[in-house]
């Protein structure tokens, strides 16, 4: 789960972490009047998306007067960056720089553990560096049982800086960054960058964090900072319904029984030519409310040209499965083609019963996933 940059920065207030004063805007009119209150001479507006490279797509603009700032934030608040439209903008108390660096920490599953990147060379360009000069990228693990003690926090900073009293701020920053990271069940805390100031100041000119999905039920104060796009908004719904389903950009909807034979049955469809509109495992059961609610989701999709139903029927009987299609059917009103493919326990019988239905039923998953690319194929 991502959060914008003015959430992560009240985040880093909270842990002490040093930011500049902001307010978040939604028009140009509230920018001058937040710039007006603040005092400020010099500000930066920034746009507000869930997304990095805001500098480069000209999102981030320096402004030193009232017409700069309306202005500035009206252009702002006109793009898109990377498909994201801009309906906020942060403005912050600008900051003089002498030096950008990169700090980070963020979950290595080859470590098993939490990672410290940092480099002397932050800022925009910092993928190159990894790319072109990755001797300038310091990273180290953290070990979970250690932490990161002062004499660590030390060692660590001393990386970045060869004076004392900056190496000395970098420490200080760098635990309280790993406890953030910890307390809060973050994937990633990025500043790009930290910034030094002409007065030796080190202050977090971005904030950049990401929180473990799989967390959120002990993160009460966190959670609530989600900001779903409509896709993700339709996946935490099925969720809750017990679902595990996926969307993606195909036209044939997929309703499986377990997550392995939904996934060969995604595999079977892209061999025929055809791209699944979705992943959904609906989990071992023939439950018909399952299956209404499961077709509903499907359908919601407006892509969706065909549905695809396979099931395996091994405790769960087949004869069951198809009673329990033939009931959801009843109440769903739709003249979208399904089709079934039923396999294993009572197969027979479950086939039978769905003879004469609205049902295209299919033998083999070859000949399902054939009949749906076909049909998909023709819909247009
Ligand atoms: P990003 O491009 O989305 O990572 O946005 P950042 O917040 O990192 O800003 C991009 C760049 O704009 C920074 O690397 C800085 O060079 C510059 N910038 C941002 N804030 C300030 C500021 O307060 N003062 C100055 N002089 N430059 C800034
Ligand atoms: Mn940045």
């Amino acid at each position: 789960m991502k959060v914008h940059e003015y959430q992560a920065k009240e985040l880093f207030a909270a842990y002490g972490i040093p930011v500049k004063s902001h307010r978040l805007c939604q028009t140009a009119h509230e920018a001058v009047e937040a710039y007006r209150s603040m005092g400020a001479e010099e500000v930066v507006l920034k746009a507000q998306v869930l997304t990095g490279g805001r500098g480069k797509a000209g999102g981030i603009k320096l402004a030193n007067t009232v017409e700069e700032v309306e202005n500035k934030a009206r252009q702002i608040l006109g793009m898109t960056i990377k498909d994201y439209p801009v309906q906020k903008i942060l403005l912050c108390e600008a900051e003089d720089i002498s030096a950008e660096f990169y700090v980070s920490f963020v979950v290595d599953r080859n470590q098993k553990s939490v990672v410290l990147i940092m480099s002397t060379e932050g800022g925009v360009e910092i993928e190159s560096v990894a790319w072109e000069a990755p001797e300038k990228i310091h990273r180290h693990s953290i070990d979970p049982l250690i932490g990161l003690p002062d004499f660590l926090a030390r060692r660590y900073a001393f990386c970045l800086f060869s004076q004392i009293d900056e190496a000395n701020q970098l420490a200080v920053i760098l635990q309280k960054l790993y406890k953030l990271f910890v307390e809060k069940d973050a994937s990633l805390v990025e500043v790009n960058p930290l910034v030094l100031t002409p007065t030796g100041k080190l202050v977090a000119i971005d904030a950049k964090m990401t929180f473990d999905d799989n967390a959120m039920f002990r993160q009460p104060e966190i959670e609530p900072l989600a900001e779903l796009s409509e896709e993700e908004q339709v996946e935490a719904s099925a969720k809750a319904k017990g679902f595990s389903y996926v969307s993606l950009n195909g036209e044939i909807g997929c309703m499986v029984n377990g997550a392995g034979l939904a996934m060969a049955t995604m595999d079977m469809i892209k061999l025929q030519g055809g791209t699944p509109a979705n992943f959904l495992d609906i989990g071992g059961s023939s439950n018909p409310r399952k299956v209404i609610e499961a077709m509903k989701l499907l359908l919601s999709d407006s892509r969706v040209k065909v549905v695809l139903i396979n099931i395996f029927g091994g405790i769960t009987r087949c004869d069951d499965v198809a009673t329990g299609l033939l009931a959801a059917f009843n109440e769903i009103e739709s003249d979208i083609p399904v089709i079934v493919r039923l396999t294993g326990t009572n197969e027979n019988e479950g086939r039978e019963l769905l003879k004469g239905s609205r049902f295209l039923v299919a033998q083999t998953m070859c000949e399902a996933t054939r009949k749906a690319v076909d049909i998909a194929s023709k819909s247009y």
